[in-house]
This record gives C-alpha cells, sequence and structure tokens, in this order.
C-alpha cells in the first residue's frame, strides 16, 4: 500500500510578506492530517534590496529560526519540524549563497530559479513581459539556470522545477531545443547527486498541473534522482496540499522512495 502522508518541505512564513499564519499553525494543520515531518523554507534574504518585498530581511532570519525553533519544541512528540530556507539562485550571488548557508545549521537548503536574468518570470506583477518574449527560448534559459544552480553546489534540493510554466504559457511540444535543455537540467541535477522537489503548488496557479510535469517525473526517475515533496504553502490551510496526487504520480513513474533531510543528510522513506 501507498504511504498516505510524505514529509512536506515546502512553507513560507509571513516573512516573506505574501503568506500568512505562524509556524505553529502550519504545524497543527500538519498533525491534524497526520503528517509526521514538515521543513520551513521561506523566501531568503537577498543583498542591497534585491526584490526585497517578496521576501525576509537579513535582519528577520534569527527570528525566522527561532520561531521554528520554539515550534519544533512545542511539537516534539508529534511532530518533527525541519529547518530550512529557499534560496534564490541568482548568478553571481555565491558569496551571498555561501553567507546564508553557513549562517545556521540548516536541515536542507532549496534552491530555486524565479530569475531569467533580471526577469522575475513568475512574478504576476510582470506577467505583461511574457507578450515580448519567446517562450521556447525561454524554457530553454529557464532550464539552463536550473542546471547552473544545481552545479553550483549550493542545494539539497531542486525547488518547482519547471516554474516557467506557472502561467501557462506552454514551449511547442516536442522542440529540441527545449527538450535538450530538459535533459541537461536533469543530467546537473543527477551529476550533483541532489533531489527534486515535487511541487503541488503548480495545481493552484493557472497552469494548473503539479511541478514537474509527468515527462520530467519520468525521466528524473529513470535517471535515479531522488525527489522529495513540497505543498509551497503559503497559508495553514495548504499544507499537505495535494500530497497523495503526488505520492501516486511518483509511483506511477516508477519511483519507490521519497526523502527527507536532517542537518543536510539525506535519508529515503519507502513509498510502499
Ligand atoms: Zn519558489
Ligand atoms: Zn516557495
Amino acid at each position: 500500500m501507498l504511504l498516505t502522508t510524505v514529509p512536506d518541505y515546502h512553507m513560507h512564513t509571513p516573512r516573506c510578506n505574501h503568506a500568512i499564519g505562524d509556524v505553529i499553525e502550519y504545524a497543527q494543520v500538519a498533525v491534524q492530517l497526520g503528517i509526521k515531518e514538515i521543513g520551513f523554507s521561506d523566501h531568503c534574504p537577498m543583498p542591497n534590496g534585491f526584490d526585497a518585498q517578496w521576501r525576509m530581511s537579513y535582519e528577520q532570519l534569527d527570528a525566522y529560526l527561532s520561531e521554528i525553533e520554539a515550534a519544533r519544541a512545542h511539537f516534539a512528540a508529534d511532530l518533527k519540524i525541519r529547518v530550512g530556507l529557499e534560496l534564490d539562485y541568482v548568478p553571481h550571488h555565491e558569496a551571498w549563497l555561501q553567507k546564508l548557508s553557513d549562517y545556521y545549521d540548516w536541515d536542507y537548503l532549496i534552491g530555486s530559479v524565479h530569475f531569467i536574468g533580471d526577469w522575475a518570470f513568475d512574478n504576476e506583477d510582470h506577467l505583461d513581459d511574457w507578450q515580448h518574449k519567446n517562450i521556447n527560448e525561454a524554457y530553454v534559459s529557464y532550464y539552463d539556470v536550473v542546471a547552473e544552480s544545481a552545479k553550483s553546489g549550493f542545494f539539497d534540493v531542486i525547488g518547482h522545477p519547471d516554474l516557467i510554466k506557472k502561467f501557462g504559457h506552454r514551449a511547442t511540444a516536442n522542440d529540441p531545443a527545449v527538450h535538450a535543455a530538459e535533459e541537461r537540467m536533469l543530467q546537473a541535477v543527477k551529476q550533483a547527486n541532489i533531489a527534486l522537489e515535487i511541487s503541488s503548488a503548480g495545481l493552484r496557479k493557472p497552469v494548473a498541473e503539479v511541478y514537474p510535469h509527468a515527462r520530467i517525473l519520468a525521466r528524473a526517475a529513470e535517471l535515479g534522482i531522488p525527489f522529495c515533496f513540497g505543498s509551497d504553502a503559503h497559508a495553514p490551510g495548504e499544507v499537505g496540499y495535494a500530497m497523495q496526487d503526488c505520492v501516486q504520480m511518483l509511483d506511477a513513474c516508477g519511483v519507490s522512495a521519497i526523502h527527507s533531510f536532517e542537518k543536510r543528510q539525506r535519508c529515503l522513506l519507502s513509498l510502499r
């Protein structure tokens, strides 16, 4: 029988300015759903005011950590609470990523690509920018930045691996350049020996699809790439969102295990 719950490793806090609910409320929902393990991965601070309205400030990191540590002690009997961050991969910010990585004894770090150059492609305030873009080229550029992020060595997990589709912009089916970029991305993840996130967040977005697409999941499974699950909850009610659908998708792709992290060590959890 398939596992009914798996760890949910992607949730935010109001410090990122676009989420609601205290850490303790997210944890309560997890307990109610019978989830045994969750992890927080709020949007990381960035230097020099970069994208500041969508993330916590550097000064808020300590409060973020102490709120999670308090919840961890409070729920110790019922729920494992892991501590992570969702780090933005932006080329040439390696020193900053190193500084954040050294800041705390993280359980895991998610690497996410939300920018292609200075284009915030997944930001609805910049949705009009898509009108001037070649969609296939946007996909290729996106996958190439994700591949770079995997190679950077800073991350344990690649977040929402085909976020580029968020608003429903679709690359041409079987476009060889897009296909090759997708494969380069997966090979980089494989080579780096890090995990891919299966994220239910896409189901709540215009694309109405899990990240990544079933085709990418199947190819990643074939390559033996490890997976972990994330709801990308920005509200307590989104904790564990569509978890069962994601577990079934993984199973259908022949994936037999999902992964959790403790102090950046990956642990395997059999799906059956
Ligand atoms: Zn994200
Ligand atoms: Zn997120």
